[in-house]
């Protein structure tokens, strides 16, 4: 049993009533407002019977450079080609240990949380390492036809759980920053919907360092609220992939 007291994860339980939720958790320090997020997290959901599984990628260890390392299996030795490695070791179940493992996860959970601050407007490497590593083409992941709305992962839900360090307005339409709507797109759509997620509305903490002790336990309720309702909660519309022509581009109405 570790920080967040993940026992260790049996793939094989499951009612079908209880959802099996994964969170994939990146924040370096055990006490940070992150990892308040997803203790609340975890003691709702298992309070209310669902399962929960947590990846705390720095407590895990986890590396997040994608080479030869992700395979057991070699396709060219002469030159890497990531996606033509994955293929290969998607047909001869050749992914590392520290890779299948997460794919395993993946293909339990019902519902998929990325936890993490917001890090150059981005993902923290170690989480961006992550999706690289585990997002394998050649059909395991995407591929072969299998994305967007026909992705792998149709009919599972996923959510992004970020604290940001400035204050909302500066991510509004006329925001410094520009909207976090915007900034958060290639995650949720590029990475998640891609995949065949449907992306619940994120859910964000402002500024957390600069708020009061009562509003981040404001905040902590309300994120358990949001993790009990997430088979219920807004999702992001996007267009399927038939509403798209040959080339891709949206047909006209
Ligand atoms: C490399 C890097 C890049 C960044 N890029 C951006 C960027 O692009 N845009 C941007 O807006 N920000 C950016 N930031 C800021 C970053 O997003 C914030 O610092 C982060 O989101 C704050 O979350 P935290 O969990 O680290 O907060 P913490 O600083 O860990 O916590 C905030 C406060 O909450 C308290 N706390 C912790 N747990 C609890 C609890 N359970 N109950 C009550 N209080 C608690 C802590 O004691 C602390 O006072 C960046 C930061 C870094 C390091």
């Amino acid at each position: 049993m570790d920080l967040f007291g993940i026992q260790k994860m049996n793939i094989s339980a499951g009612s079908g009533r209880t959802m099996r939720v994964f969170i994939v958790h990146a924040h370096p320090e055990p006490n940070s407002f992150n990892g308040g997020l997803t203790r609340a997290a975890q003691g709702a959901l298992s309070a209310a019977g669902h399962e929960v599984v947590i990846s705390d990628l720095y407590a895990m260890g986890f590396n997040p450079v994608s080479d030869r390392r992700n395979f057991t299996t070699v396709g060219d030795a002469n030159y890497y080609r990531q996606q033509a490695e994955e293929a290969n070791a998607a047909a001869q179940g050749g992914f590392a240990p520290d890779i299948q493992a997460e794919m395993d996860k993946l293909f339990w959970c019902d519902v998929l949380i990325l936890q993490f601050p917001l890090w150059w407007f981005g993902l923290p490497a170690i989480l961006k390492g992550w999706v690289d590593r585990v997002f394998a083409s050649g059909g395991r992941i995407y591929g072969g036809g299998k994305w967007y709305d026909r992705g792998v992962f149709a009919g599972k839900r996923a959510m992004c759980s970020v604290t940001i360090g400035g204050p909302p307005p500066i991510y509004s339409s006329r925001g410094l920053n520009g909207p976090i709507d915007a900034i958060l797109f290639p995650i949720n759509h590029g990475m998640l919907y891609f995949v065949g997620f449907t992306v619940i509305e994120p859910f964000l903490v402002h500024a957390p360092a600069r708020i009061s002790d009562g509003e981040r336990q404001m905040w902590l309720d309300r994120y358990r609220e949001r993790v009990l309702s997430l088979v219920h909660a807004p999702t992001i519309t996007y267009p399927k992939l038939a509403d798209f022509d040959d080339n891709h581009v949206l047909k006209l109405a």
